[in-house]
């Protein structure tokens, strides 16, 4: 079998009293899109800084390309965009690009082109970077990272805080270059984004489930998940020793509690006055699934 892409072992991270990482073990195939999918706090940047060789593990071995992450052979192979990336304000679009161009020593011009155009910045190459609006910002960011041509490209939360027109674009830059070979691992806090990846990995409070395709991470869920009128679950507070109830406009989202058995919760239903409306389960019921189970 061919060498994974990305190998992660047994990965422990700990700052002084928070525990970031707890045993985390995943293996990213070449040519993948893997997404790394968690809200806010569950250790997410921290395992892509580790992955990008910025800080070391507690406890638990990496490799990247058969390399560790601080390997020199990695240099030029790997490449990382953080959260926050500062571009060069006072340079212009097409500057910033020639410099980021030069550092990794790639300086023909035709595939700046090339990303320029993929980005669909053309028209902006001689404006200063500062002043971009923010979806601009980030396709910038994302083709200086680019420019270095790398077989792995490791992004974190790319999109937050993007319109929903620049993130589709910067979705489009990512296939493009997927489509190429590139291995790509986005780490991610929006579920809609999750969905366009081809196997997932869940992370909360530093804990990981087991990595799997979008598909059959939903798949335990079907059948398990409805919807009744918001008046109802209001009148019958014990639904939620039963299920975790997702607010919505006039309605609630019932999914199944880890460990109740499907009997009990399907009497339960059948004594409301309403009848419960089973619904198609989506990958945020199934992180409220696995945050449940997490804390059981
Ligand atoms: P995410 O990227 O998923 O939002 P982070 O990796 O940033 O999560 O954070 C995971 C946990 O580690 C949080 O509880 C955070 O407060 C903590 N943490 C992250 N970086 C540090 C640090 N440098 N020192 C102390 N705690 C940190």
């Amino acid at each position: 079998m061919a060498q994974p892409v990305i190998l992660v072992e047994n990965l422990t991270k700990q700052y002084d009293r928070v525990v970031a990482l707890k045993g985390v073990s995943f293996q990213v195939e070449e040519g993948e899109i893997f997404g790394i999918l968690g809200p806010d706090g569950a250790g997410k940047s921290t395992l892509l800084r580790l992955l990008a060789g910025l800080d070391r593990p507690t406890s638990g071995r990496i490799q990247i390309l058969g390399s560790p992450p601080r390997d020199p052979r990695l240099r030029g192979r790997v490449a990382y965009m953080p959260q926050v990336f500062n571009l060069y304000a006072d340079l212009t679009v097409w500057e910033n690009l020639q410099f980021f161009g030069h550092v990794f020593g790639r300086t023909d011009a035709r595939e700046w082109e090339r990303l320029l155009e993929i980005a669909r910045l053309g028209q902006v190459r001689d404006r200063l970077a500062g002043r971009l609006s923010g979806g601009m910002k980030k396709k910038l960011v994302l083709i200086t990272v680019l420019v270095s041509q790398p077989q792995v490209l490791i992004l974190d939360e790319p999109n937050t805080g993007v319109d929903p027109v620049s993130r589709r674009e910067i979705w489009d830059l990512l296939f493009e270059f997927h489509q190429q070979g590139m291995t790509i691992l986005i780490a991610t806090s929006y579920t809609e984004e999750a969905e366009r990846c081809d196997r997932l990995l869940l992370l909360y409070q530093g804990r990981a489930a087991e990595v799997q395709s979008p598909q059959a991470l939903k798949k335990p869920l079907y059948e398990k998940v409805w919807r009744v009128p918001t008046e109802v679950s209001r009148r019958h507070p014990d639904l939620s020793t039963l299920f975790v109830i997702q607010q919505r406009g006039g309605w609630s989202r019932l999914i199944l509690r880890p460990g109740i058995p499907l009997s009990q919760a399907l009497s339960f239903l059948q004594q409301l006055p309403t009848l419960a409306t089973p619904e198609e389960p989506t990958l945020e019921d199934v992180l409220v699934h696995f945050q449940e189970a997490m804390h059981q």
